[in-house]
């Protein structure tokens, strides 16, 4: 089947808008994961050397275990550099919004954001995007944004002016998003892939970096994770529920629990995974699945929040007990008769 590639939206314009330097802001989501850090920074490295000012903003903390990111250490954190942060949105002549499809999933950098007057693109692939950006790339069938900025970068015809540090960023982002070619794959990210490869991407040296990163700490928490991982009688369903107290015991920082959903998918009968996690302020549910079974609709209808079919979020404001209990019940309930006829 032929691949579809999406057309920028006013393209044409963002491209004129480029001729001359400009001041650009770039944003990924709350909690950036490896797609939302590899797509900005790609952008950003390509930007920088077209002599644009270029300043990445996150709004909120980093995942340190991606530190050797090339440009990892220029990005602001919005939590800690507000002011600073919202002159220079403020001032953005151009503020590009990657990796999330709706401007809530700023945090506390939302509102700045939506009332800064300058030019507004997004690239994505989240399902249902608001409609905030004059110039869009938006296409949920890509495996991840860094795709999307391949194509972007393809689409101005500038692979050539691409630095090698941006097709880095781009593959850390792909790995992220597919776990690893697991999932999310497509023909023409293949084929992407290969061209990066032709232009000199060292795929080996990111995947070793991303791949081999676990802290001691890190390698014990996901022990005691998978000790504690229950199962739903007559159900492919597991999860693993993380009180305040074990994030305490245990030290649990950003970043720490990164992957410890997928682990549970490992065991071959299982089609659902939870991780549900209680923050100080919320519970907070991480869901992935194989195959047919969406846990975007789960966390879209039941948890406020979204994200792909078979990789999604969403909180809660109730308790870690109800929450899991109400989890449980959808499963048994809600969700029986579609988990059992769902294929994998
Ligand atoms: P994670 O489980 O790793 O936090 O998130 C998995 C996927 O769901 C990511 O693609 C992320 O963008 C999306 N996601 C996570 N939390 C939320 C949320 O609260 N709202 C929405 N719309 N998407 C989310
Ligand atoms: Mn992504």
């Amino acid at each position: 089947q032929y691949y579809m590639l999406a057309q920028m939206t006013n393209g044409e314009q963002l491209k004129a808008l480029l001729d001359s330097p400009k001041n650009i802001v770039i944003s990924g989501h709350v909690n950036p994961d490896a797609d939302a850090l590899g797509s900005t920074l790609a952008l950003y490295h390509y930007l920088q050397t077209l002599g644009h000012r270029v300043q990445v903003i996150m709004p909120s903390e980093l995942p340190q275990m991606l530190d050797f990111m090339p440009g990892f250490h220029l990005i602001w954190n919005y939590e800690r550099k507000q002011k600073t942060s919202n002159t220079t949105i403020l001032q953005a002549d151009i503020l590009f919004s990657l990796d999330y499809s709706a401007l809530d999933r700023l945090d506390s950098m939302e509102s700045v954001w939506r009332k800064a007057t300058g030019y507004k693109v997004l690239i994505d692939h989240h399902m249902q995007p608001e409609d905030f950006a004059q110039s869009r790339l938006w296409r949920t069938s890509s495996s991840s944004t860094a795709e999307l900025v391949y194509d972007y970068f393809a689409e101005l015809g500038a692979l050539e002016q691409v630095p090698l540090m941006a097709f880095e960023c781009l593959y850390v982002g792909i790995l992220g998003d597919t776990g690893r070619f697991q999932h999310a794959t497509n023909a023409h990210l293949f084929r992407i892939i290969a061209d990066m490869t032709e232009r000199g991407l060292n795929s080996n040296y990111i995947t070793n970096m991303m791949t081999n990163s676990f802290s001691e700490k890190k390698m014990r928490l996901l022990g005691h994770c998978i000790n504690k991982m229950s199962f739903l009688e007559g159900l492919d369903v597991g999860y693993i529920a993380l009180s305040q107290a074990e994030h305490q015991e245990f030290n649990i920082q950003r970043g720490d629990l990164e992957g410890v959903v997928n682990t549970i998918l490992q065991i071959r009968r299982i089609k659902v995974a939870a991780l549900i996690t209680e923050r100080k302020d919320r519970v907070k549910l991480s869901l992935r699945s194989k195959g047919d079974f969406s846990v975007q609709e789960v966390c879209k209808n039941h948890f406020n929040g979204g994200g792909h079919r078979n990789a999604s979020g969403g909180m809660s404001r109730e308790s870690l007990e109800e929450t899991l209990n109400r989890f449980k019940r959808l499963m048994n309930e809600d969700y029986a008769s579609v988990l059992r006829t769902t294929a994998k």
